[in-house]
C-alpha cells in the first residue's frame, strides 16, 4: 500500500500519531494509499519549523523571492502532465480538466513573481516642512492553508504564491482526500530554491486544523471548502487573534433571458454544470430559464447530455470522471431520487447506467426546482443541473439575491443594458456576462459574498497580497539645522 506522509523541513517525514486516512481511486472504487494524519504534536514540531524558517526567508531580497517564483514557474511548466495526472489518479477528473487545473494554478504563481513590483509603498515627500511620509508591507510570519478536495493544485498555489512571494513561511493542509499533488509540489518548491523549512505540508484531519487555529504562532489562515467548515475556521480563527479569509460554498444561477443565444446557452449550461462531475465551487446547478423560451432551454440541455461521455480519466476520450468517495455519490444520488417526490421533474436520470466499479454517475437534469425543495435549497456538488422557470429578469435577479450562497452567477442576454444593470444589481462576487465560469485571472482577486465567503479579503490577486502582509507607515525627519527646535506641541502638518 502506498503511503503519504508530511513534508517538514524540506523533506518527507513519516507520521507517528498511528493515525491514518484512506485516498481511493475514484475511478476503480478502490483504497490505492494511505495517508498519515498528524497529531497535536505533529503540527507544533512543523510550526516550529516554519518559526525557524521566517527570519531567513524575510530578509531575502525581494529579487531572490522572485526568482524562486520564476523557477517555481518554469518546473510546474515542465510537470504540467505530471501534476495533472495525480489530480487525476486521486481526485479522479478527466486529464483534459485537470490540465486546465494547473494552468489556472500557475497563473497565481506568474502574478507572485511580480512581487517586488506589487510591494512597492506610497510616499508623500514633504507631508510636512522637511516630513516624509511612507508605507511599506511586511509579511506576517508563518500562515496556514487549508484547502479542499475539489482543486488539489490549483487552490493551495492560490494561497502560498503570495504567501510565500511577500515573505511568509508556510504550512499547508490538504484535502485528506488527494493529498498527493501538494506533496509533489512541494518538491518542486525546493528544487525551485526554496530554503528548507519555509513551506511544509502536514496531512491530517481535524486534529490538525483545529491545531492550527489555536496555534498562538500561527498568524493568518486561508481556508477554502465547505461553509459549515469555513464558518467555524473564521469564528474560531479570528477568536484566537488570527487573520482569516475562509471561503465556504456555493449555489450558482444562471439567468437565461428571452433574448439570449440559447444553444450557446445550452453549451454553456451543460459545460459549467457537468464539467469536473460538478464538484467545482464556480459550477453552474441552477438555470432559471425565462418562461417564454424554458421549454426550448431545456429541450436543448436534454439533447446535448447524451453525447457527455463519462468514464475514467484513464481513457483519453472521457469528458466526465467519477465522484470523490462512495458516500458523496450517494448523498448525491439521494438529491437526485428525491427530486420527483418534491414536486421537481426528473428530465434525465444519471443514476442509471453509470459506469461501474468507481464512484460514478451521469449527468442529470431535473426541471420545474422551486425554493424550498432540497434539490434547489443545498449545495449538492455533483453533475446535477436544475432549472427553474422565472418570469423574466425582476424575478431571476430576486432569486439570486435571496439565495444563501453568493459565489458566482451569470446572465445571458443580447440585451447590454440588462446586462450591466444585472451587474450593478446582483450581490455576488463573481460575475460572468455570457460567460458561466467567471472565475477572475489572477491579477483580479477571488471570492464569493454572502456564506461563500468568512472575512474581508478576497483570495489571491492584489487582495491576496493584502492579505498576507500588513502595512505599516513611517513619519520621517532627519535633523536640519534650518527646521529643528525645541518643540512640545503635538505634531502637525506644517
Ligand atoms: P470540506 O469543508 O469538507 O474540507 C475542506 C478542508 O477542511 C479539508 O482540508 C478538510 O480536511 C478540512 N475539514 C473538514 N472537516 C473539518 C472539520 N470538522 N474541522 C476542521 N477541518 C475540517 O470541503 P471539501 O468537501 O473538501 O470541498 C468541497 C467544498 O469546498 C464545497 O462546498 C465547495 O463549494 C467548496 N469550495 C469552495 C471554493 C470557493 O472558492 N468558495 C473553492 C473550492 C471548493
Amino acid at each position: 500500500m502506498n503511503r503519504i506522509s508530511h513534508w517538514i523541513d524540506g523533506k518527507v517525514v513519516e507520521g507517528t500519531s498511528g493515525r491514518t486516512g484512506v485516498v481511493y481511486n475514484p475511478a476503480t472504487g478502490e483504497q490505492q494509499s494511505s495517508v498519515d494524519f498528524a497529531s497535536v504534536e505533529e503540527i507544533d514540531h512543523v510550526i516550529a519549523v516554519a518559526k525557524a524558517a521566517f527570519p531567513a526567508w524575510r530578509s531575502t531580497n525581494l529579487s531572490r523571492r522572485a526568482e524562486v517564483m520564476f523557477r517555481l514557474r518554469e518546473l510546474v511548466d515542465a510537470n504540467r502532465k505530471e501534476i495533472a495526472s495525480l489530480l487525476s489518479n486521486e481526485h479522479g477528473k478527466v486529464l483534459g480538466d485537470a490540465l486546465g487545473e494547473v494552468a489556472r494554478g500557475l497563473e497565481n504563481i506568474e502574478f507572485a513573481c511580480g512581487v517586488p513590483n506589487l510591494l512597492k509603498g506610497g510616499y508623500s515627500e514633504q507631508a510636512s516642512t522637511g516630513v516624509d511620509v511612507y508605507n511599506i508591507r511586511q509579511p506576517l510570519g508563518v500562515v496556514a492553508g487549508i484547502t479542499p478536495f475539489n482543486f488539489p493544485a490549483m487552490v493551495p498555489m492560490w494561497m502560498f504564491a503570495n504567501a510565500l512571494a511577500c515573505g511568509n513561511t508556510f504550512v499547508l493542509k490538504p484535502s485528506e482526500k488527494d493529498p498527493s499533488a501538494s506533496m509533489f509540489i512541494a518538491e518542486l518548491l525546493k528544487q525551485a530554491g526554496l530554503p528548507d523549512g519555509t513551506f511544509n505540508v502536514v496531512n491530517g484531519d481535524k486534529v490538525a486544523v483545529d491545531r492550527l487555529l489555536e496555534h498562538p504562532d500561527i498568524q493568518a489562515i486561508s481556508f477554502v471548502g465547505s461553509t459549515p467548515i469555513a464558518r467555524y475556521i473564521y469564528e474560531t480563527g479570528t477568536r484566537n487573534g488570527k487573520r482569516v479569509q475562509a471561503l465556504g460554498g456555493a449555489k450558482n444561477h444562471m439567468l437565461v433571458l428571452p433574448d439570449a443565444d440559447l444553444d450557446m446557452a445550452a453549451d454553456a449550461a451543460v459545460s459549467a454544470a457537468y464539467g469536473s462531475a460538478g464538484e467545482r465551487c464556480m459550477a453552474i446547478s441552477v438555470v432559471l430559464a425565462s418562461e417564454s423560451i424554458a421549454d426550448q432551454l431545456v429541450d436543448k440541455i436534454k439533447e446535448r447530455i447524451p453525447s457527455i461521455k463519462v468514464g475514467p480519466a484513464s481513457e483519453p476520450d472521457n469528458e466526465m470522471g467519477p465522484l470523490i468517495t462512495g458516500d458523496h455519490r450517494d448523498k448525491v444520488k439521494g438529491y437526485i431520487e428525491g427530486a420527483a417526490g418534491e414536486g421537481a421533474t426528473l428530465v434525465v436520470d444519471g443514476t442509471q447506467d453509470a459506469p461501474g466499479g468507481g464512484f460514478f454517475l451521469k449527468p442529470t437534469l431535473i426541471d420545474h426546482a422551486k425554493p424550498g425543495m432540497r434539490c434547489y435549497d443545498d449545495e449538492i456538488f455533483g453533475p446535477v443541473l436544475t432549472v427553474t422557470r422565472v418570469s423574466g429578469y425582476q424575478e431571476g435577479l430576486d432569486l439570486i439575491n435571496a439565495n444563501e450562497f453568493g459565489n458566482g452567477t451569470a446572465i445571458f442576454t443580447r440585451d447590454g443594458g440588462a446586462a450591466r444593470q444585472f451587474e450593478f444589481d446582483v450581490q455576488v462576487g463573481m460575475v460572468g456576462i455570457n460567460v458561466p465560469i467567471p472565475v477572475p485571472v489572477s491579477y483580479y482577486s477571488f471570492g464569493g459574498w454572502k456564506s461563500s465567503l468568512f472575512g474581508d479579503t478576497h483570495m489571491y490577486g492584489p487582495e491576496g497580497i493584502n492579505f498576507f502582509t500588513r502595512s505599516k507607515v513611517v513619519t520621517k525627519r532627519w535633523p536640519d539645522p534650518r527646521t529643528s527646535s525645541v518643540d512640545l506641541g503635538f505634531p502637525q502638518n506644517r
